[in-house]
């Protein structure tokens, strides 16, 4: 049996890149943060992908999935991003499952709030310390031996109660000691610049700027 023959893609990547997110403003905050590309990202919901699960024990390797499924579906080369929170005291939790670590649906953030809330009552306050993560992935096709890997870290100390209603997520629990403030309560321009997503971006330009000396 041979392999399917993979149309081999530019190294020049300038056209269309789908973003694995069905997340409208994920797609819009990636295509801000890399505005200075000459690409042009394009949400998965265009093409109607099937998105993979995401089964990988790491952030590197969810955002590989979902990234290898998109580019499979769609012949295009393909971005995913991959992130969470890492709470020292509990060894790495809620990690790769920060988006449904309250076992309710997906997404459900008050819930995912309340149980940090409640698993980090007994933990002292100087040992709160904790860290998002955020790994962005680049495909050129689905057999791309070499994706390009950035990644962004933000570190910061969980607090007893949520503060701010700014965010979304963990961030009013997420306090950043930089700024005194939690992340909820800091403007969308002032997380960009300072968070685990925009320092991720910041990676990935330049890597993609490495690729193409
Ligand atoms: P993803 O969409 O699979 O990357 O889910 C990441 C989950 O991590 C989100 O649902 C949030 O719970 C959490 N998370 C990631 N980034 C942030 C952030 O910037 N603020 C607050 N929570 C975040």
């Amino acid at each position: 049996m041979t392999d399917a023959i993979v149309v081999p893609p530019s190294l020049n990547l300038s056209g269309d890149i789908v973003v694995a997110t069905g997340n409208q403003g994920k797609v819009a905050e990636l295509a801000r943060l890399l505005a200075q590309l000459p690409v042009n990202l394009r949400p998965q919901s265009e093409f109607n992908v099937i998105a993979a699960e995401e089964t990988g024990l790491t952030f590197v390797e969810n955002a590989i999935l979902k990234a290898r499924a998109v580019a499979a579906q769609t012949g295009l080369p393909a971005l995913a991003d991959d992130s969470g929170l890492e709470v020292d005291a509990l060894l790495g939790a809620p990690g790769v499952r920060s988006a449904r670590y309250a076992q309710g649906s997906d997404g459900d953030d008050e819930a995912n709030k309340d149980k940090l809330l409640e698993t980090m009552a007994n933990v002292p306050d100087g040992a709160r310390q904790a860290r998002f993560h955020c790994v962005l992935v680049l495909l050129r096709h689905p057999n791309d031996p070499v994706p390009l890997i950035a990644q962004g870290r933000w570190e910061g100390i969980i607090l007893r109660e949520p503060q701010g209603n700014g965010g979304f997520g963990y961030d009013p629990l997420f306090f950043v000691p930089s700024h005194g403030l939690s992340a909820a309560e800091l403007d969308p321009a002032q997380k960009n610049a300072i968070s685990h997503r925009g320092l991720a971006a910041a990676d990935m330009l330049a890597l993609l700027g490495q690729r193409r000396e």
